[in-house]
């Protein structure tokens, strides 16, 4: 089976000279292989396409795909978008009484399974000419009866069953003048349970502040609690974690295990957060916005591990990326640069809130990992360096340069990205910067769209390629994972560590995937204290002792994977997590 599928994002008819038209063999023969539509964009027909690939390869804006897929999959096509548009095969079916994950890249279909799942898109089976939504309904129950998924379609559309849904994105809340305790009130369907999710999301003063003047983690846990909040049979989490620390992402790990009775399903791409929670995984593999396939259930660790190590054994499929490696180096690697600046004890007293940073120093080339509960003064701390704010006492080299990708980006603005970016740095398009940064964040598509009109994580890799294109000396990005998923997270980290030393310059991550900043610093300085009133934070530090440091003030130890060598979250009480507690040992080595 040959699919043909074209991003109509990328594809820009009025800047290419037609390519895709005048290349095809097929259209040089009179055949109406590639034709233009109405809207002016091209459509190629599956059926003439003898997948030559010219068209792939001639398109200046890498917009086509022309992709070979085993014959079986063609009967397990649960929806398209359109002609040419993105298909999804296999449908994963999560299981009564457990909290099921779905992992994937970005584009290959997550979203859509969660909309098919509680209801909100009617799967097309294939056919997108089909718009009459019974007659849709009428044959998706047809086409998995027989099966429990067939019976959870039936109750679905008669209303027997009922889904709650957190979107992706919850910036959007943040523009409501509401008061947050009013708006939950509202959609409170279980009002016994108000009390206890309140407390275990630890959003009591939260509540009291409309939304616009609440901080995102703020929103996300509101929005959280607005969704457990409903009396379903089913709930979708997609993307829980982002903007939480880590403590409260294992907060909502402990409340959603307890949601005892409750099919719960979760689209997360922090990896130690999704394994802490969940009881069964389904991966998905494919090409982002061309399509995207279902695996079968797994354990979460079967899961977890497999798409790590890029294979999954019993679809006996092996992604083209190839194996994460967390291998002894890089896990104990450090980075022994110059130093690049000393600084002073800090203090800085300001609203309330008091912030102590021990004297430490900065190294060239080196990635510095910034561990620490929201509202500890990580921020304070950055904008002391970068000279924005002056500290009460503790001399900092002024005459560093600071470069800053803020936690939370919300930009109005109706420039192109193209526009802004060689702002900050003219030279964008010269073979280093292409190669070095913009390539690597995949954002040249992106140039000529509205900043205002990016998604979440297109407007954070184009964020972070503003960061690192202007010159300074240190980098401080501040939660760059937010919106990324996992293969984006390690292409950043890579893109960092050659950035970082190729440079000599330094950078700061301030991260709460422990996975993504375990696998990315050469040290780490934490901040503890508490969240609003008080911040102290350590000098930089050896991983192992930081790590130790800041596990042991959340009670949480940590093994390594024997297979992948990934950090683990040891299950609270279990005998690994006693034993290590026991000995101190709460970041363990498997070496
Ligand atoms: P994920 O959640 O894994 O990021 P999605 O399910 O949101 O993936 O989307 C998969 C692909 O489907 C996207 O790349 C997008 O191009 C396409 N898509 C999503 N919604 C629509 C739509 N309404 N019309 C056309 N294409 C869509
Ligand atoms: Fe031009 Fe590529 Fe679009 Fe064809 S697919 S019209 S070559 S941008």
């Amino acid at each position: 089976m040959r699919i043909a599928v074209i991003n109509y994002d990328k594809c820009q008819p009025k800047k290419c000279s037609l390519e895709c038209i005048k290349a095809c063999p097929g259209v040089r023969m009179g055949e109406e292989t590639v034709v233009i539509s109405d809207s002016g964009k091209p459509i190629i027909s599956e059926e003439l396409c003898t997948g030559c690939n010219i068209c792939v390869k001639k398109c200046p804006f890498e917009a086509i795909h022309i992709i070979n897929l085993p014959d079986e999959l063609e009967k397990e096509i649960i929806h398209c978008y359109g002609e040419n548009k993105f298909r999804l095969y296999r449908l994963p079916f999560p299981r009564e009484n457990s909290i099921t994950g779905i992992i994937g890249q970005n584009g290959t279909g997550k979203t859509t399974i969660i909309k098919i799942l509680s209801g909100n898109l009617i799967p097309n089976l294939g056919d997108f000419k089909e718009d009459d939504e019974d007659n849709l309904r009428a044959r998706v129950i047809k086409h998995f009866s027989g099966r429990e998924i067939g019976d959870y379609f039936r109750e679905l559309y008669s209303g027997k069953i009922k889904a709650a849904y957190k979107p992706q994105y919850i910036d959007a809340l943040a523009k409501l003048s509401e008061n947050a305790g009013d708006a939950i009130d509202k959609v409170c369907e279980l009002k016994e349970d108000k009390e206890k999710i309140i407390k275990a999301l630890e959003i009591e003063k939260s509540i009291e502040k409309k939304f616009n003047e609440l901080s995102g983690g703020e929103l996300q846990r509101i929005a959280i609690a607005m969704t457990l909040l409903k009396d379903a049979d089913i709930y979708f989490l997609d993307e829980p974690s982002s903007y939480l620390d880590i403590r409260q992402r294992l907060n909502l790990a402990k409340l959603l295990q307890n949601y005892e009775g409750k099919r719960i399903v979760v689209v997360e791409h922090d990896l130690i957060v999704l394994d802490y929670i969940c009881n069964y995984i389904y991966a998905l593999y494919g090409i982002p916005g061309a399509y995207g396939v279902a695996t079968m259930l797994k354990t979460a660790r079967e899961g977890i591990n497999e798409y790590l190590l890029g294979y999954f054994r019993e679809e006996n499929i092996m992604l083209p990326r190839g194996e994460v490696k967390f291998d002894k180096k890089s896990i104990s690697a450090q980075w022994k640069g110059k130093i690049l600046t000393r600084y002073e004890q800090i203090t800085k007293k300001y609203n309330g809130f008091e912030l102590f940073v021990e004297a430490g120093e900065i190294r060239k080339g080196e990635i510095i990992g910034i561990l620490g509960a929201n509202a500890t003064g990580k921020t304070t701390f950055a904008k002391i360096l970068a000279g924005v704010i002056e500290s009460d006492k503790g001399k900092i080299d002024l005459k560093l340069k600071i470069s800053y990708k803020p936690q939370y980006i919300r930009i109005e603005s109706n420039e192109k990205v193209e526009e802004i970016l060689k702002k900050i740095n003219e030279n964008i398009f010269s073979k280093e910067l292409l190669n070095e940064i913009i390539k690597p964040l995949e954002i040249e598509h992106l140039f000529e769209q509205k900043i205002r009109e990016l998604s979440g994580g297109e407007l954070q890799r184009v964020a972070i390629a503003a960061c690192l294109l202007r010159e300074a000396d240190v980098y401080l990005l501040d939660e760059p994972s937010a919106y990324l998923d996992v293969e984006q997270r390690i292409k950043l980290a890579k893109l960092l560590r050659r950035f970082a030393e190729k440079k000599e310059v330094s950078c700061m991550i301030i991260d709460h995937d422990l996975l993504f900043i375990d696998y990315i610093s050469d040290r780490f300085i934490f901040f503890l204290g508490e969240p609003g009133r008080k911040g102290v934070a350590t000098q930089a530090m050896e991983k192992r002792e930081a790590m130790n440091k800041f596990l042991s003030s959340i009670g949480i130890t940590f093994r390594r994977d024997k297979l992948t060598l990934r950090p683990r979250a040891n299950k609270p009480g279990s005998v690994k997590d006693r034993e290590q507690k026991k000995k101190g040992e709460y970041y363990y080595e498997a070496f």
